[in-house]
């Protein structure tokens, strides 16, 4: 009989490995977490715990890496968007809190620039609404000017909310500290979605009130949402976990993992680290480079990370396949490799190495090179499917057959 480690939850359930050559989203299990993360959740997992106090020390460490006032830690970084605009619109009231998302009587619009409202697996939008607050959008797609961000405040503004990330329009639009300008001339605070970014001094000198970001993306903790700001929002926010924040909050495992991710975060050697990623993006142009139909280029981080990743162009006449083929071709093997698709539809894959070892860098470039090695089609298709069409395809599906070791596993028992 086949044996089996049935304390492998890849075997036991039958889940397909994943090779992550693109970021660190919430969808591919996210950063992989650190031992020392690991490791303190697993010292506070069989134990109670007072989770006030636990919340108190998090504060204390949160302001300490920051330069906070305050923090507090939450299920994750959409649930901050949440708790946050509610505790913009209900402060220290108990009573409000109870209230929402009956808004009656409080200040309930949220003004985001319209190129801000983007959709990171949901759309912000919906998460500011989930409060019962109201969005006002401001500006158009691709700009967004003082005149009209002034326009749209109102005396029933509560919050301004700002999005940090690759996902928004990235031209045309106000940056933080003009928005954050304008905001607090009229007494505003504002809320930054930083999900995925780390220069929380920086956002902070920048003017926002609440930064929110996720601490299973950069900072390689567990699943949870990090919140650091004014003090006086911060308790809000704790206030809110008596109402809206209740199914958003985070249990011992996901404050402590947070707390565990920052003394880290605060020891790493961050030069060393984007030195590293760069000479890996260096080592996979190099296995790539001469590959028929491929250009490599080396390109910057958009949202201002010191992190640089390599654009794998793909020429569909010469490669014999597009982007978007190879992109789903790299996702159907064992294990499956997820890499950055978004701009298939312009003709290249971005690959990045972050968390990949050098043996990770080389297995996916095996594999590019094999497949574009193995294309033989004419290529002909240059508009790959809608991204929401593959999206609804999923979801129809499931949960649909489960994966195929399940059988395995009864019969290994
Ligand atoms: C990932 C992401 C979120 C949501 O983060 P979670 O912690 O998974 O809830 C919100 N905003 C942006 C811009 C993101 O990239």
């Amino acid at each position: 009989m086949e044996r089996r480690n049935l304390t492998d939850p890849f075997e036991r359930y039958g889940l397909t490995r994943v090779v992550n050559a693109s970021a660190r989203e919430t969808a591919w299990g996210a950063a992989p977490v650190s031992p020392e993360v690991i490791a303190a959740a697993a010292a506070t997992l069989p134990h109670s715990v007072d989770l006030g106090e636990l919340h108190r020390a998090a504060s204390a460490l949160i302001a300490e890496v920051t330069g906070a006032e305050a923090g507090f830690v939450t299920g994750c970084c959409a649930g901050g968007i949440t708790l946050s605009v509610a505790a913009c619109m209900t402060g220290p009231n108990l009573a409000r809190v109870e209230q929402l998302p009956d808004t009656t009587g409080m200040r309930n619009e949220v003004v985001l620039q319209k190129g801000h409202e983007c959709n990171f697996g949901a759309r912000v939008s919906q998460m500011i609404r989930l409060s019962g607050a109201r969005v006002v959008e401001v500006g158009t797609a691709t700009d967004c000017a003082r005149f009209q961000l002034e326009g749209a405040i109102t005396p029933q503004t509560a919050a301004g909310v700002f999005v940090l990330s690759h996902h928004t329009v990235q031209v045309g639009l106000l940056d933080l500290s003009a928005f954050a300008e304008v905001c607090h001339a009229r007494g505003v605070p504002v809320i930054l979605d930083a999900a995925g970014e780390y220069d929380w001094p920086g956002f902070l000198r920048a003017g926002a009130d609440l930064v929110i970001w996720s601490a299973h993306k950069a900072m390689g903790g567990l699943t949870a949402g990090v919140i650091a700001g004014r003090e006086e929002l911060i308790r809000a926010c704790c206030f809110n976990e008596r109402g809206i924040g209740r199914p958003m909050k985070a249990g011992k495992e996901g404050i402590v993992g947070a707390m565990a991710a920052l003394e880290r975060w605060v020891r790493l050697d961050h030069a060393h680290e984007a030195a590293e990623v760069r000479r890996k993006v260096e080592l996979a142009r190099s296995k790539l480079e001469g590959t028929k139909g491929l250009t490599l280029e080396v390109r910057p981080d958009t949202s201002g990370q010191p992190i640089v990743r390599l654009a794998v162009h793909v020429e569909p006449g010469a490669a014999g396949l597009t982007a978007f083929d190879l992109g789903q071709a790299l996702a159907k093997g064992e294990p499956k490799i997820n890499i950055y698709a978004l701009h298939a539809e312009r003709g290249y894959l971005l690959m990045s190495v972050v968390n990949l070892d050098d043996e990770g860098v080389d297995f996916v470039c095996r594999r590019i090179r094999g497949i574009v090695e193995a294309a033989k089609g004419s290529a002909a298709r240059v508009h790959p499917p809608a991204r929401h069409d593959l999206v609804l395809k999923g979801l129809h599906a499931f949960p649909g057959r489960p994966p195929k070791a399940r059988t395995g596993r009864k019969a290994a028992e």
